[in-house]
């Protein structure tokens, strides 16, 4: 035999349990999208690298770290996508969709890839679920998605210990005067910073914030806040999100260390965090991002949305949720085999999850209906089959009864 393969590291097959949470966090996700209005769909998962390089910034750890970028055969660049929003703005402005029918509200589920060191909670490929509203300049469009997603948290039986910490980056004048501020900052203490950071201070402070470094973190502990410099416009922004979070109900931290890892971001910035899950705590992150769609060449188009990891979501259910028991149907002989078959169908017809051995004789059969944890068998014997009847063994009580087939489905799909 051929040594046997591993799968690449950083991925993980889903499989039993863990799919079955996994489909659960995208099914109820789905479900709740759906009643605020949002619409799911569906971006290719690689795109041109410059959707990326362009919307991501060139100093975000995304991109100069973990993309998953290369040359195909035609000798285009292209990229894995790392994230969900910029490959949406591609595709609204792709599609001419910037001049109707705004806000859109988009819902997507699907793999993310990024070249990260893989450990509990950060995978190599892994699933976001998000939401974006587009073209939406309002207060109320931030407070209604960041209210979508903690109903999701609700609804997955997960919101107990997850708080939604947020800030504002401000606008552009706000941001300009902190980011003089946190220059001077940390030009201060620029031997003591990283590497990485001292090139962020270069080319972008306000990503010094977001370092994962312990030095860094000391240094970003005593950095000044934004909430000095924000012009009036933009605290009245933050001001009204807050007060419309409060309507809509939901538990509210306000973290002035709070920025978003991409460049793209303006005003509002949420995390929801938690801290049953380790180091890896952020759930659902976000925030709004006007410029982004004018960075795929579309038309000023504000917009504010978030995404969320799936197996984060996943770790934090209580229970996945059950496998399906099936019926067993079970011919006693090779002569009732296609009576059985027949029945088997209409159970299904009838929503019920039934199952049929392929093969063997009633004893066969039987273990095969008890490995499969079949809740109820229809044994269906010559006798039966000529009286339109079947034995209805209850698995779980152990009792056995004949009955009408008609009654045996509808007591099944009751
Ligand atoms: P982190 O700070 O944990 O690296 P991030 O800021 O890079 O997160 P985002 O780009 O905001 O994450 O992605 C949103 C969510 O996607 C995160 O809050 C997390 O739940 C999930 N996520 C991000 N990267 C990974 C990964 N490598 N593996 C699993 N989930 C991830
Ligand atoms: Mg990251």
């Amino acid at each position: 035999m051929a040594s046997p393969l591993q799968p690449v590291r950083g991925t993980r097959d889903l499989i039993g349990d863990e799919f079955r949470a996994h489909r659960h966090v995208i099914d109820t996700s789905r479900r709740v999208t759906a009643l605020y209005g949002f619409e799911e769909w569906a971006t290719p998962i690689f795109e041109d690298t410059r959707v990326f390089a362009r919307s991501l910034g060139d100093t975000s750890d995304v991109v100069t770290k973990e993309m998953y970028s290369f040359t195909d055969r035609g000798g285009d660049s292209v990229t894995l996508r790392p994230e969900n929003t910029a490959g949406v703005c591609r595709a609204l402005v792709s599609n001419g969709l910037t001049q109707s029918n705004l806000p859109r509200k988009v819902f997507y589920a699907g793999p993310m890839f990024r070249y990260e060191r893989p450990q509990k909670g950060r995978y190599r490929q892994f699933h976001q679920i998000g939401a974006e509203v587009l073209g939406a300049a309002e207060p109320l469009a931030d407070a209604e998605v960041i209210a979508a997603g903690w109903d999701i948290l609700v609804q997955l039986g997960i919101a107990d210990g997850v708080v939604l910490e947020i800030n504002t980056l401000g606008d552009a004048e706000s941001r300009d005067r902190y980011r003089a501020a946190l220059v001077a900052h940390f030009t201060a203490h620029r031997d003591a910073l990283s590497h990485d950071s001292q090139v962020r201070l270069e080319k972008n402070p306000l990503r010094i914030l977001d370092s994962k470094d312990e030095g860094d973190r000391r240094i970003v502990a005593e950095a000044p806040t934004i909430q000095p410099h924000l012009s009036d416009a933009a605290r009245g922004f933050y001001e009204a999100v807050l007060r419309h979070l409060a309507t809509f109900g939901v538990p509210v931290r306000e973290n002035p260390r709070i920025v978003r890892g991409l460049d793209y971001y303006s005003h509002t910035a949420f995390e929801f965090v938690t801290d049953r899950l380790g180091a890896q705590g952020t759930v659902m992150a976000g925030g709004r991002y006007d410029g982004l769609v004018e960075e795929m060449g579309g038309p000023p188009t504000p917009s504010v949305g978030w995404a969320a990891g799936v197996e984060r979501l996943s770790m934090l259910l209580a229970a996945p949720p059950a496998a399906p028991r099936p019926v067993a149907v079970i011919p006693v002989a090779e002569a009732q085999e296609a009576a059985a078959l027949a029945l088997v169908q209409r159970l299904r017809g009838a929503g019920v999850v039934a199952e049929i051995a392929y093969k063997g004789n009633l004893k066969r059969r039987m273990e095969r209906a008890n490995k499969l944890a079949a809740r109820a068998a229809l044994i269906l014997g010559e006798d039966e089959l000529s009286r339109d009847v079947v034995q209805f063994r209850d698995l779980d009580a152990g009792t056995q009864e004949t009955l009408p087939v008609e009654d045996a489905i509808r007591r099944l799909s009751a």
